[in-house]
């Protein structure tokens, strides 16, 4: 375990920014983020992870890291989605504190040195960003993900800050808490509020994409909210046999009905074949809910016992190896 060696005046940063098919924003983004780098710290190492693109990004990335060696690459074997890059990155920075940014400058690298700052004077071990603003988003993703860090919150088990991404930064013991943890599917937003330590959160305004599309389409989002939810609360658990208790009773109501119309009403009885339906699909519905709910948590624990890495590293550079020209060549020519 590395030993914690903070210089007040200079920390060593390591940046972590994961890329998926990120062409157009990258020169921009390294740009950027190295002017605000070079001004703010003497050391310092951009991790870009490169999360199986099929555009040009791994061979833009190759091409700065010749010339910078502060600019470091993983690269995976195939997509394997933005949790497991950003949980890449935190495995092999070495920095003294780690700062987790989008590759699109939605969240600005112009920030980090107030975030070091406010780390620095509030002794804490985490800066959260919190989103006061964001700009550029759709109604539907906006009312989506305030529905979503609302629900998750009421349902789960750690308080997560409301209106958060990834963009944080985290010192060591934070980034050494982290990597121990075992689990595969990680959600890393709840499990870095789950390790605790001291966290205070820093407010800003989330700025538009720069340049090219989303890479959270709608099926991501779900994905993303699924693991969230399921790794971080019983509660759907507790509700679906919360269900089927509501269900038994309504069923026992429903048998005590019958039995005094038989005996009062008989004639009553003779219609009614929807009714019968309705019932044995609501109670149908509801096992199949609550079955369904059993299966999540059971593909969750089977994902979990399969202990299949969260992802495969196809290439390292200018981390222990250094980077050679030879190795730069684009595996997708437009
Ligand atoms: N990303 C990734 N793998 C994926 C999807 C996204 O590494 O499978 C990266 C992406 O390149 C970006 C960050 O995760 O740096 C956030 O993605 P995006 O900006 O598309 O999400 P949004 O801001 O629209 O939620
Ligand atoms: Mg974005």
């Amino acid at each position: 375990m590395r030993n914690i060696t903070i210089d007040s005046t200079s920390p060593f940063l390591s940046v972590i920014i994961p890329c998926y098919n990120e062409e157009q924003v990258l020169l921009e983004s390294y740009t950027r983020l190295s002017q605000v780098m070079q001004a703010n710290f003497q050391n310092y190492e951009l991790i870009f992870i490169n999360d199986g693109s099929c555009d040009r990004t791994l061979s833009i990335l190759k091409k700065l890291a010749l010339e910078d060696k502060c600019l470091k690459i993983l690269s995976f074997s195939r997509n394997f989605g933005h949790q497991p890059a950003v949980s890449a990155g935190i495995k092999n920075c070495s920095g003294d504190l780690a700062i987790i940014l989008d590759a699109d400058l939605q969240d600005p690298p112009e920030l980090i040195p107030d975030m070091v700052n406010l780390y620095q004077n509030s002794a804490c071990n985490v800066v959260y960003a919190v989103r006061k603003r964001r700009a550029g988003e759709t109604f539907f993703k906006k009312f989506t993900a305030r529905l979503f860090y609302r629900t998750i919150n009421k349902l789960s088990e750690v308080n997560l800050p409301l209106d958060t991404g990834d963009f944080r930064l985290i010192d060591r013991k934070v980034i050494n808490a982290f990597n121990q943890l075992p689990e595969r599917n990680k959600y890393i937003r709840g499990l870095i509020s789950w390790v605790g330590f001291k966290q205070v959160p820093f407010v800003y305004s989330r700025n538009e994409r720069f340049a090219g599309t989303t890479k959270y389409p709608l099926w991501k989002m779900i994905k993303f909210a699924r693991t969230s939810l399921l790794y971080f609360s019983h509660k759907p658990l507790q509700i679906a046999s919360s269900l089927g208790v509501v269900s038994v009773a309504i069923a026992l109501l429903l048998l005590l009905w019958v039995i005094y119309n038989n005996i009062f009403l008989p004639q009553s009885l003779v219609q009614g074949w929807s009714s019968t339906i309705i019932v044995v699909m609501f109670f149908g519905g509801i096992q199949m809910l609550t079955i369904g709910i059993l299966g999540e948590y059971l593909s969750n624990v089977f994902d979990e016992i399969k202990k299949r890495p969260e992802y495969i590293i196809d290439e390292k550079l200018n981390l222990g190896n250094e980077i050679r020209q030879d190795m730069v060549y684009d595996a997708y020519p437009n």
